[in-house]
């Protein structure tokens, strides 16, 4: 038995981990597969103790590279990490990332992931061409855009619940220089914060904010807005940055006790972190890892929320609620103390063809929260009354605490996505402890 969690540390479960090299055969008895467990809640957990998980991290081999088309086709376990550094050199960059590299092609999928350039690339499934599958009863099979659609669209953003992934192929993104221009621009409160995001996703193809959720008052919501675009020639050279440079020297050794956590802590961190951002303002140039990846420069930083770990919560409010909407939900995390060093806003495009994706056309929000049970329990709850008040949506890949009761009543979707699980796996072998919670499938 493995006791396996997502990056979050709760919850744990004991599984019967299978690792090998034929992902085929990993899979064949497996409830779920599994990556590199960087979702954060319970989405890559088996759906009870004892139950078989596939891991993919040695099933991770290129199969082809179309270095003139930009094509990748690998297998599931294949890491961003490893993609950044085969096709970068070559001109080539994935499409959409995360906030960290260390994900698998079949997590990403999986999670149809977002990145800072949503607004004008969607999701990462919108570059999928092709993906193999192992479903339920064993056949394996090819999807894609047009072929068995409806179960291409499921499994895009359906938590490994339709089908084990076993191959990906995508369209990579043609960059003229491997570096990164930035522009850092403070915002005093909410409103400017929101309304420069906004403006900035006008004109730059990667945008992100970050928000101070602890200042009340006029402070409330003040923050960082921070653009990018790739380089243009002439602005940077044509050699690839090493990815050593940036990458885990630091390392959170232990899990930190609480009192680091405290919300006079986290003011005085975000506080410090506002005045850095406000004396850096300005345009420069980057090492790309430091604008995508920059979490990934201290290792296991998911201890920094010591022992009892921690539960991320992502919502998207939609565009037609109005703005107002934000500032009551800064007013609750604020109300509850809910005391998160980063909390992360960004402003989502158009939704994308994966049926239970996240992104729609709104203002997301992300905050980490130090896991304090009933105390936590309860802002998720506030939380997810705004969502479905306004016609939102959580984020699968980052919950823990969601209740059915209201994700049923936030997911018009999830009939689609049923008929789609009930058509390819009618006996629900296919489910997580994720799947359990929120869908009601058999523990
Ligand atoms: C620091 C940090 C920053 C992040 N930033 C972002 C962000 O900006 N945008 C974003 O969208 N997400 C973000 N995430 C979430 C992360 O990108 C996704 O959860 C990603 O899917 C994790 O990949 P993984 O390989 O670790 O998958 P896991 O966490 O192991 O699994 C995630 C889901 O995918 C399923 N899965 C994995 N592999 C397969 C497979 N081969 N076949 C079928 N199902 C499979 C699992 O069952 C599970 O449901 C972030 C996470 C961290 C830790």
């Amino acid at each position: 038995m493995t006791r396996l969690a997502g990056w979050g540390g709760v919850p744990a479960v004991d599984a019967r981990e299978r690792v090998g090299e034929s992902l085929a055969e990993v899979c064949r008895p497996a409830s779920l597969t599994r990556g590199l467990g960087r979702s954060y809640g319970d989405a890559s957990l088996p759906p009870h103790a004892g139950a078989i998980v596939a891991s993919t991290r040695l099933g991770d081999r290129v199969l082809a590279f179309d270095r003139a088309a930009g094509v990748l086709r690998a297998e599931a376990g294949f890491r961003l990490s490893q993609l950044e550094e085969l096709t970068r050199p070559a001109g080539w960059v994935s499409p959409v990332v995360p906030g960290t590299r260390h994900v698998t092609l079949g997590g990403m999928v999986a999670s149809d992931i977002h990145g800072k350039n949503h607004h004008v690339a969607g999701c990462f499934g919108a570059h999928v061409r092709g993906l193999r599958l192992q479903v339920a009863d064993g056949r394996e099979l090819e999807t894609g855009p047009d072929r068995e659609p409806e179960l291409f669209a499921a499994t895009l953003g359906g938590m490994g619940l339709t089908g084990h992934i076993l191959e990906v192929e995508v369209a990579l993104l043609a960059i003229a220089r491997p570096w990164l221009v930035i522009e850092v621009e403070p915002a005093p409160d909410l409103a400017a914060l929101v309304a420069r995001l906004r403006a900035a996703s006008r004109a730059w193809p990667y945008t992100v904010a970050w928000a101070d959720a602890l200042s009340r008052g006029a402070r409330l919501g003040r923050g960082i807005v921070i653009k990018g675009r790739w380089a243009e020639p002439g602005e940077a050279p044509a050699t690839s940055p090493i990815h050593s440079r940036v990458d885990s020297r630091l390392a959170v050794p232990f899990n930190l006790p609480s009192w680091v956590l405290a919300p006079a802590s986290v003011r005085i961190f975000d506080e410090l972190f506002y005045r850095a951002h406000c004396w850096s303002a300005g345009r420069r140039v980057v090492h790309p890892d430091r604008f995508f990846h920059a979490l990934d420069s201290i290792r296991d930083w998911n201890r920094l929320y010591g022992a009892r770990g921690f539960v991320q919560h992502q919502s998207v409010l939609p565009v037609e609620a109005g703005d107002a909407h934000i500032v009551r939900y800064f007013e609750t995390i604020t109300r509850h103390a809910g005391a998160s060093f980063l909390t992360v806003v960004k402003d989502c495009g158009a939704e994308g063809r994966g049926l239970l994706s996240f992104p729609r056309p709104g203002v997301s929000v992300a905050l980490d929260l130090p896991m304090r049970g009933a105390a936590t329990q309860a802002l998720v709850d506030a939380l997810n009354r705004h969502v479905i008040e306004t016609g939102g949506r959580i984020y699968l890949a980052k919950d823990a605490l969601t209740r059915r009761e209201d994700f049923v009543a936030m997911e018009p979707r999830l009939a689609a996505f049923d008929a789609v699980r009930r058509a390819w796996d009618p006996e629900r072998r296919l489910r997580s402890a994720l799947s359990v919670r929120l869908l009601g499938d058999p523990g």
